[in-house]
């Protein structure tokens, strides 16, 4: 399991600016789609190819200066369940009160904390940190994560705390690349910024395991109340479990497997499953952290919106966070029993208007309660699978390239035509194709959107994310 980092600290200390260092990865191409929320709260870290899942509490709190609100619940619960807490503090205004009761409540409550003196960018790095030792932490760092310094060192920092090996902090792009040197990575290019920073393999994070495996991995993922429970009981009871369990702790994941129309499935479990009656809020974002970590290990989700709610922007952010991920993802709105057909014209026009990103997917219109619409959804859960690990062949792959290319060539870059000459499959959920030529890491969005486009539909891909890497041969 992952081991969790919050990052703790007053607002405008910088933390999103961080946690979008920290989290920043190269599949840009999906998230890239238009009509994604791009305000994270949870996503993946990496020290080399080491994975965690960083929080940012800010987000959670949404808190004025008032330490009521900084310091809220769901905050005090994220710090509690960390394995560190990165405590942020501004270099430039020192320590202001607020800083002094968070350390407070940090001495009390978190495991290990490391603090982060922020934007030192233009005042000394000791003057930084002389004002700040008062707070009594021995573990500090000193950072400018706008500029992009001291991150690094940062980074370093937090694989002593877990005491990764000095192997496994090298970047697993960089060892393939040692060995084979045609490999270019995008992330070693002179000149981009944060190269060291963006790390890990490109295009798929560290829930990728290309396995044969006989049944379908589901998560049912969703907010509090839109019927997961529902629908997962209604499952389990009408299909017959055949094993499961109930471990008592807070960190564990089961999966429950059962049996559908003949298919083998298996249930990775979300908080949904166990959770009963009314829980606090605080509960709520350890519940979210595990339906992440349960994201990971899926192949398929199916995301439940709430037709009498509308669509909100923490699905907006779980949408985003499956999509990036790059698993298989069907949408179903449930509670569509309870709607007239005024308002289920409304939720037709939100969903239009709103998620027009899922254009790769389809929305079923469900109830959980009476079991309509669940049978549909299972097809196309199925059919999401089948797509998710296709299988292309370098030839078929290489023509298609050719036919896409010929149609509309890619554009010139500094005089020079980029060449697109070849295309191989490179991993399954998602499927990954990487097209190889000249000047290849120079593919601008546009182009790289058109070839997407071109792709999903030969492929007749339903239901999963493509991505496409460049590997540059000249
Ligand atoms: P949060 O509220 O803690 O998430 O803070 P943000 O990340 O939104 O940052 C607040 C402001 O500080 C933004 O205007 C950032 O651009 C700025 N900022 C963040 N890091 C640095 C830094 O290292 N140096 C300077 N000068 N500004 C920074
Ligand atoms: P969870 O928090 O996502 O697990 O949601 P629950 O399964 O506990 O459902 C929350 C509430 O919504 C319960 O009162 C359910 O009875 C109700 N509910 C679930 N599915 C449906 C549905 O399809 N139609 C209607 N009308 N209510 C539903």
């Amino acid at each position: 399991m992952k081991p969790t980092i919050a990052l703790v600290g007053r607002p405008n200390v910088g933390k999103s600016t961080l946690f979008n260092k920290l989290t920043r990865t190269q599949d840009a191409l999906v998230a890239d789609m238009p009509g994604l929320t791009r305000d994270r709260q949870y996503g993946d870290g990496k020290v080399g190819g080491w994975p965690y899942l960083l929080v940012d509490t800010g987000g959670l709190s949404g808190a004025p200066d008032s330490l009521d609100a900084a310091m809220a619940d769901q905050t005090l619960c994220a710090v509690r369940e960390a394995d560190l807490v990165v405590f942020m503090v501004d270099g430039r205004s020192g320590i202001v009160s607020v800083d002094e009761e968070i350390a407070d409540i940090l001495r009390r409550h978190a495991r290990h904390v490391m603090l982060c003196v922020n934007k030192i960018d233009g005042i000394g790095e000791d003057k930084a940190q002389l004002d700040f030792h008062q707070l009594g932490f021995d573990n500090m760092v000193s950072i400018a994560a706008s500029h992009n310094r001291g991150v690094q060192q940062l980074i370093e920092e937090i694989g002593d705390y877990f005491e990764i090996p000095q192997e496994e902090r090298i970047e697993p792009s960089r060892k393939r690349r040692s060995r084979k040197n045609k490999v270019v990575d995008k992330s070693a290019e002179p000149g981009s910024e944060g190269a060291s920073v963006e790390g890990g393999e490109p295009g798929f994070g560290p829930g990728y395991e290309p396995v044969e495996q006989s049944e379908i991995r589901i998560t049912f993922v969703g907010r509090p109340n839109v019927g997961k429970s529902t629908l997962i009981n209604r499952l389990l009871g009408e299909d017959r479990v055949i094993a499961y369990d109930q471990p008592g702790t807070t960190r564990d994941s089961v999966s429950v497997p059962f049996e559908r129309a003949g298919r083998e499935y298996s249930l990775i479990d979300t908080a949904g499953v166990r959770r009963r009656g009314k829980v606090s809020e605080a509960v709520e974002i350890f519940s979210i952290i595990k339906t992440l970590q349960s994201i990971d290990k899926s192949n398929v989700c199916v995301m439940l919106l709430d037709g009498t709610d509308g669509i909100t922007d923490q699905d907006l952010s779980l949408l985003g966070y499956i999509i990036d991920k790059g698993r298989a993802l069907i949408v179903a709105v449930n509670k569509w029993d309870s709607l007239n057909e005024k308002q289920r014209e409304a939720m037709r026009e939100e969903l239009e208007r709103r998620v027009e990103f899922l254009k790769f997917t389809r929305i079923h219109f469900i109830s959980a309660l009476q079991g309509s619409g669940v049978g549909d959804l299972f097809k196309s859960i199925n059919k999401a699978y089948a797509s998710a690990f296709v299988d292309m062949s370098t030839p078929h792959l290489t023509r298609m390239l050719e036919i896409v290319t010929t149609q509309h060539q890619p554009p010139m870059v500094n005089g020079r035509r980029i060449k697109l000459r070849y295309a191989h499959q490179g991993g399954q959920n998602p499927p990954i194709i990487v097209i190889h030529g000249k000047q290849a890491l120079k593919v601008p969005q546009s182009y790289q959107r058109y070839l997407m486009n071109h792709f999903t539909k030969a492929l007749k891909l339903f239901g999963t994310p493509l991505r496409i890497e460049f590997r540059q041969d000249d």
